[in-house]
């Protein structure tokens, strides 16, 4: 399920998403396309995730990441979700995103109000950014995929 695939490597393009309000949240999600999402392991669980994120060839950033069912293919096919842990001047729609995903958090969870699932979003957040200042973590900030030719797609090598 969730760690077998760890650590996940996948580079896509950014699309739009359904409109469920994030950026009004606080917390926009960068969509990777369908094509993208079909290519990912199966089996790999659903839920909260946390990595690192580089748009185009810039920086790369801590994220925290949801694999969730996707309303639009009536919960049929899965959404890819980045919430990369940085403001943004713009939007990068139909730029290129690079993701190492690193770990995982918790699974989906259905929450009684807005406020308890935002709160639930800053304790990932938080959960991620110490994760990731771990050694063992650190280092994959580094890896040579995030120095890749942008526009070269690569999943998982
Ligand atoms: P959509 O439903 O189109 O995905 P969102 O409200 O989730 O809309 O906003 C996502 C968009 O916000 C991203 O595609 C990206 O262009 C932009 N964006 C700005 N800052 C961030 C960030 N820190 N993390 C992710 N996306 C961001
Ligand atoms: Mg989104």
């Amino acid at each position: 399920g969730a760690m077998r695939h760890l650590p996940y490597f996948c580079r896509g393009e950014v699309v739009k998403g359904f409109g469920r309000g994030s950026k009004e949240l606080g917390i926009p999600t960068a969509n990777f396309s369908e094509q993208v999402v079909e290519s990912f392991p199966p089996d790999i669980s659903t839920g909260i995730y946390y990595g690192w994120a580089c748009v185009g060839n810039g920086d790369v950033h801590k994220m925290v990441l949801s694999i969730g069912w996707n309303p639009f293919y009536k919960n049929i096919k899965k959404s890819v979700e980045t919430h990369i842990i940085h403001t943004f001047k713009e939007d990068f729609y139909g730029e290129i995103l690079s993701i190492v995903i690193v770990g995982y958090i918790r699974p989906e969870k259905n929450f009684d109000s807005l406020d308890s699932l935002i709160s639930a979003i800053h304790e990932d957040i938080e959960e991620a950014k110490r994760q990731l200042d771990l050694p063992e973590h650190l280092k994959l900030k580094e890896d040579n995929f995030f120095h890749l030719p942008e526009g070269k797609i690569v999943n998982n090598h």
